[in-house]
């Protein structure tokens, strides 16, 4: 836990029981949260910290650069996920969220299919918009009047809608997994989300690249963003590895990596390669149609499932420990 992290059951620093509910023992504010004197914690981590406390884990899909397929893998994996199909460990449908902080360039709606809905407001908070009963998701781009809209925001702005997403959505008592899509790069909005979530078990980062040396220089950069950040990071997926030919079955690398691609970068990192999902018209068609990839039969759909059941198995609270060490 950080200096200034709290449990996610604090009742509040400013709360008449700050420091002295049962929360607050072994906190390391205690006594300056019982001496009315703790202006170490942001009253925001604090409501987030309390609404996220039903979420078992959080996954954090980043890319360094647009254009690389991270919004299409934060959507399939939810679909995977909350599918079941992904997970050995349980027999049930897993209850999942999907949140697009990508405030600029919202696509989560469209590649969930339900980009015609809008969010309410209810007693409670924000209401997600579900695809189906297990499946939710948040987006700015359900509030937007057209979605034609450009949102053209300074940096406050966003950090301060992506805080309010997470303090006021309404996920429901449990989830299994809350999936943020981040915007690419390494700006505001990731300090603010890696920020706000710091202290909160089980969050870690997929990194999602393509191949070619000009991606992967950037990958490094978001690899030491995650370092310095404190979120570990489950390991590095290549998109757009390669096209196979439906006719012959050869296999081109469109993306010729010329210097090892990313397996290369993860072997000289010390980072996780969590395998390779070809350019796959399948995808494609999926992601326009806003469908999970699952229900094709195509070499897109075993990537997919493989990296999902990748995921899920490093998402142990003890692998996570372990990987905070690797990264550190
Ligand atoms: S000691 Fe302070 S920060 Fe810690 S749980 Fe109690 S009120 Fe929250």
């Amino acid at each position: 836990m950080t200096e200034t992290s709290v449990p996610v059951s604090c009742p509040g620093t400013e709360s008449e029981q700050a420091g002295r509910a049962a929360a607050c023992y072994g906190c390391p504010n205690q006594t300056a949260c019982a001496a009315g004197k703790n202006t170490t914690v942001d009253p925001d981590r604090v409501a987030i910290a309390n609404r996220l406390a039903g979420v078992q884990r959080v996954l954090f899909v980043v890319a360094n650069k647009g254009g690389c397929g991270k919004s299409s893998v934060a959507a399939q994996l939810a679909f995977a996920f909350a599918s079941g199909v992904a997970c050995e460990a349980v027999d049930r449908e897993l209850e999942v969220g999907l949140l697009d902080a990508d405030v600029t360039g919202p696509s989560i709606p469209h590649l969930l299919s339900i980009a015609e809905e809008e969010v309410h407001q209810s007693a409670t908070g924000w209401q997600p918009v579900y695809v189906r009963g297990n499946l939710a998701a948040m987006s700015i781009g359900f509030m937007l009047p057209s979605k034609d809209d450009a949102v053209a925001w300074r940096g406050a702005r966003k950090t301060g809608l992506l805080k309010q997403f997470l303090r006021d959505v309404d996920w429901g008592d449990y989830l299994d997994w809350l999936i943020i899509d981040m915007p690419p790069g390494t700006s505001d909005e990731h300090i603010t989300l890696t920020q706000a979530l710091a202290g909160i078990a089980n969050t870690a980062a997929l990194i999602v690249a393509t191949p070619q040396e000009v991606a992967l220089l950037d990958v490094r950069k978001q690899v030491r963003f995650c370092e310095r950040a404190g979120v570990p990071i489950v390991g590095i997926v290549e998109n757009m590895s390669y096209y196979t030919c439906r006719h012959c079955g050869h296999q081109e690398e469109i993306f010729t990596p010329t210097t090892g691609g990313v397996q290369a970068l993860c072997n000289d990192s010390g980072v996780r390669f969590l395998g390779r999902i070809p350019l796959d018209p399948a995808l494609m068609r999926a992601s326009d149609l806003g469908e999970a990839i699952l229900n094709y039969d195509c070499p897109a759909r075993d990537a997919i499932f493989e990296l999902a059941r990748h995921i899920g198995k490093a998402f142990s609270p003890k692998t996570i420990a372990s990987l905070e060490v690797e990264s550190s």
